[in-house]
């Protein structure tokens, strides 16, 4: 049998899948899952006999057999657990390893990690690339969008390989770039989970409104979702949420409604607040959305309160305030996505420039625009602008969007005020307004801050009648 293409390290759900993608592109593929001492099932066995007979695989089961087994240079994919897993599968590789090999690590690792093991793996000659992979098992499976990023030389031979795989935009060209050096790759995909987990608050903020303030039906509340979803606000996240509110349990009643309301969540969203904290970038409406999920896990704290604190009197809305409400809560979300994506790829900007990185951000608007979980037809515009306006450095600056938005915040700052009237929490709504109104402020109290911050500790300030660099000092005490 002749030597592998690439090996697939890690049959996990992602693993596994993109294992299946890469064969029916043509490539043979190398397999190993580690053996776990006491562990009975062979994972790569039954693989291969469920799911793998008669592909072209090459099952191993050693990781020097798993080396051997492929085509020098070698290309290997890590899908391993994220964390201490992947460093011990790179020592447990990199003996076996030539120069000129190609490492690259699928999954969701942390952006600083991926950092140290590229210029690691430098020193060896070896040739690591940390990727960002989104669209779950499916996309996967189907075609993901991916986000290389680190060794710059090994993009040459893995471009043909990746962009094989990888889904297409609707132009038909893929969703899989070359990100940038280091760990690009890895925080660009960080950026992305962030930017999900606020699309998705959002989404349930406008599920929320519609069933405590409009007191809709789920079905309907579904139906509503799925005709949103034909127009502006096409997207993979507001799809499948129509289709969840539509499934009923044994009793006939909808299974959304008997979900524990605590989100889970597994640490991108964190990550992706911590570094925009870290490097001083706003970032409110996904800091917002983990926040979100943090006080939903709070379940009986929240049922203790809502006995004591009672909730704000309102009259029910007539069913003409409500269609209207339905209206509104559109471009609510519109707005609401708009200005997310606006804080993410100010994001990617900042930390690009301070790292270096050249990070083409119309071009994550392209790969973004199909097989990843946040694909929306938003993105087409969001593209497109970012292109014509390469220099600017916030997208409500360009042209599209801030004229956009002059329309959209008016029905946001409708619902979101409704929202706190009826005591109906909305704090990624409630964010993003915030952060517009931020944004288009030229006059904000931090001068007061500034004045109580130079009371207390002599901080100092500067003026607004005085050049920049000036700083002043005031015996605020003994002043007047
Ligand atoms: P999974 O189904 O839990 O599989 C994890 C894989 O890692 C298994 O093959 C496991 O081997 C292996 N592993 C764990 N610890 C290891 C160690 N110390 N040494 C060697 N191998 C080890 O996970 P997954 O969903 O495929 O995810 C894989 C990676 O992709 C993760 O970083 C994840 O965050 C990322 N990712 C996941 C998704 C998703 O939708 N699931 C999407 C994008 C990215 P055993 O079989 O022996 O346990």
């Amino acid at each position: 049998m002749g030597k592998g293409n690439i090996g697939v390290y890690g049959l996990g759900v992602m693993g596994r899948n993109l294992a299946l993608n890469l064969e029916e592109h043509g490539y043979r593929v190398s397999l190993y899952n580690r053996t776990v001492p006491g562990k009975e099932e062979d994972i790569v066995s039954s693989f291969l006999e469920e799911e793998g007979k008669n592909k072209d695989f090459v099952g191993t089961e050693s990781p020097e057999a798993f080396i051997g087994s492929l085509k020098p240079p070698r290309k290997v994919l890590l899908m391993v657990k994220a964390g201490d897993a992947v460093d011990k599968v790179i020592d447990q590789l990199t003996p076996l390893l030539s120069p000129g090999d190609i490492l690259i690590d699928g999954g969701n690792s942390h952006f600083k990690d991926t950092v140290r093991r590229v210029q690691k793996l430098q020193e060896m000659e070896i040739h690591f690339v940390g990727m960002g992979v989104s669209g779950g098992e499916t996309g996967a499976r189907r075609g993901p969008s991916l986000m290389p990023g680190g060794s710059k030389t090994a993009w040459k031979s893995l471009k043909p390989i990746l962009q094989n795989i990888a889904a297409t935009d609707p132009e038909g060209k893929p969703c899989c770039t070359w990100i940038g050096t280091e760990g690009a790759g890895h925080f660009v995909k960080m950026v992305h989970n962030g930017i999900e987990y606020a699309d998705m608050q959002l989404i349930a903020e406008c599920y929320h409104f519609m069933r405590e303030v409009l007191e809709m039906p789920i079905r309907e509340i579904g139906t509503v979702f799925e005709s949103w979803n034909s127009g502006e606000l096409n997207s993979y996240l507001l799809e499948i949420t129509s289709k969840i509110l539509k499934v009923t349990d044994d009793k006939g009643e909808p299974l959304v409604e008997k979900i524990l309301d605590s989100a889970g969540q597994k640490g991108t969203g964190l990550w992706t607040s911590v570094s925009a904290l870290e490097s001083g970038t706003p970032l409110p409406t996904i800091t917002s959305a983990v926040f979100s999920r943090v006080f939903s896990s709070f379940k009986g704290l929240r049922i203790n309160l809502s006995q004591k604190l009672g909730e704000p009197s309102q009259q029910p809305l007539d069913s003409g305030e409500a269609s209207r409400f339905v209206t509104a809560l559109e471009k609510a979300l519109i707005a609401g996505r708009v200005i997310t994506l606006a804080e993410g790829f100010f994001f990617i900007k900042q930390l690009s420039e301070e790292k270096n990185w050249n990070i083409d951000l119309a071009e994550v608007a392209r790969v973004w625009q199909n097989g990843c979980i946040i694909r929306s037809e938003l993105l087409i515009p969001v593209r497109k602008a970012l292109q014509a306006e390469i220099n600017s450095s916030h997208l409500l600056k360009t042209e599209l969007f801030s004229m956009k938005l002059l329309d959209l915040i008016p029905e946001l700052r409708n619902v979101a005020s409704t929202a706190i009237q009826y005591g109906v929490p909305v704090p990624a709504m409630s964010n993003v307004l915030a952060q517009y109104d931020m944004l288009r402020s030229e006059k904000l109290p931090a001068n007061l801050i500034q004045a109580q911050r130079d009371f207390f500790g002599a901080h100092t300030y500067e003026r607004v009648d005085r050049p920049r660099g000036e700083y002043f000092h005031t015996d605020w005490s003994n002043a007047n």
